[in-house]
């Protein structure tokens, strides 16, 4: 049997009618002879709202206990889902994350799959019903219910494509596809028709929240083509696939802005073996995730280091980094909490020079200040003040002509 995953996010559930419409969708496709899995995310703003309700109650939730309440969003998502095909004369089955046996680590929030029980998607599409997947939610090996990290819901859907051997996994949302840069950002972004995973991942990973970066890593690991794709117009949307060696052509494919970061240095820390170590082994003991490193050595005994976190983390980074403050013997410690990185990212850097100096020169024009750099082979990335950060964007995505198809461009 052809199997397609087909994913929809809060916005394209978030009533009744979206509700209809999407399995609309999806009889569309059980029409063309596919069997479907769909991934339902919670609808609307649900999970933000189960968030703020969280917090009233606690500022900082025992994390297990948040994954039991976030998984409830989905719960709900798929269940109707199956109401709403049933009332269209369709057999369907809703089932949790549990009940797929979507084997997680147990890092409650940023749970990662380990396996997924392909076996009863299998017997129920064979039995000719549309499956109805809870995204964003599995439970570890001693049946505490995990969730993967908000966004989470489209690397439900690439792993079970992935495990299932689907012809593809189509991702719908509130866009007509992956654009050059967020269109809620920049109003003139273009729709790209393709992008390779590796790009997509930096995107991803640097801002652009319309896919999960999970997701892509999955989809590039298992060889799952990705469609992304709008739920409300039939246009044919972006292709995540394979790099093709025409991709190199354009410089820079896409721009991001990374918000919500904390920045934190850690000045004249003792220059002497070890002590990296030690500050990372206190942050990773406090499950923070660290970003963009930098550690510059300022005379033989005193160097300087800072690393960029997720503001959510800042109370337990602080905690962490005042404990070790004194066994390095670092004299002050700065924090940055008004942050952004804007980055441009494209695998045609590796070939084309000049890429640094355009985006430099563009952040020196719209006279935004550059906090500090990183790159990668396909990215370049500056930390600016946050106030200054859509500003930024809309000067990094005019000189690198993103608001025009690449074959457009005059670069
Ligand atoms: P869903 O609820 O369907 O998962 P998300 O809100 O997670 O939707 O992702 C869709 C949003 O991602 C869009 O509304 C858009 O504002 C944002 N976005 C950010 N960067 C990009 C980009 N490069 N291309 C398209 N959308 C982007
Ligand atoms: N509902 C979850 C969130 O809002 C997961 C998802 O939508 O992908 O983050
Ligand atoms: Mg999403």
């Amino acid at each position: 049997m052809k199997i397609m995953v087909q994913k929809f996010g809060g916005t394209s559930l978030a009533d009744a009618k979206k509700i209809k419409h999407a399995a609309g969708r999806v009889i569309a496709t059980v029409k063309k002879g596919y069997g479907v899995v769909v991934v339902a995310s919670a609808r609307g703003k649900q999970t933000d709202q189960l968030v703020a309700d969280a917090l009233e109650l606690n500022s900082n939730p025992p994390r297990r206990e948040m994954d039991q309440l976030l998984s409830t969003g989905e719960q709900q998502s798929v269940s109707l889902f199956a109401m709403a095909l049933d009332a269209l004369g369709h057999d369907a089955i809703s089932l949790t994350g549990s009940q797929i046996r979507m084997m997680t680590d147990s890092m409650h929030t940023q749970a990662r799959i380990q396996s997924i029980g392909a076996d009863r998607i299998h017997k129920h599409l064979e039995q000719g019903k549309i499956v109805i997947v809870a995204g964003f939610q599995g439970i570890d090996e001693n049946e505490n219910i995990t969730t993967l990290g908000r966004g989470g819901s489209d690397t439900t859907a690439v792993a079970i494509a992935a495990a299932l051997e689907a012809d593809r996994c189509e991702i719908y949302t509130d866009v007509n596809g992956i654009y050059s840069a967020d269109p809620r950002i920049f109003k003139n972004a273009v729709k790209l028709d393709q992008i390779c995973y590796d790009e997509m991942l930096e995107l991803a990973s640097f801002g652009a929240g319309v896919m999960h970066p999970r997701a892509i890593e999955c989809g590039k690991k298992y060889d799952v083509e990705i469609h992304v794709r709008s739920s409300a117009e039939q246009t044919d949307g972006t292709i995540i696939t394979h790099e093709v060696p025409q991709m190199e052509g354009v410089a820079v494919s896409g721009a991001t802005i990374q918000r919500d970061l904390a920045k934190i240095g850690l000045v004249g820390v003792e220059n002497s073996p070890g002590n990296a170590a030690k500050v990372f082994a206190h942050l990773a003991r406090a499950k923070v995730v660290v970003n963009d490193i930098i550690q510059t050595e300022i005379s033989a005994e005193k160097a300087n280091l800072s690393f960029m976190i997720d503001i959510s983390d800042l109370a337990a980074t602080k905690e962490a980094v005042e404990q070790i403050k004194n066994e390095i013997n670092c004299e002050s410690i700065f924090v940055r909490n008004d942050i952004a990185e804007v980055s441009v990212v494209g695998v045609g850097m590796r070939s084309h020079y000049g890429v640094a100096e355009k985006m430099f020169d563009a952040l020196a024009k719209a006279k935004v200040n550059i906090d500090s750099i990183t790159t990668s082979e396909i990215r370049i990335s500056c930390a600016v003040d946050k106030s200054e950060a859509e500003k930024a964007l809309e000067a990094v995505c005019t000189a690198f002509e993103l608001d025009r198809p690449a074959a457009q461009r005059a670069s």
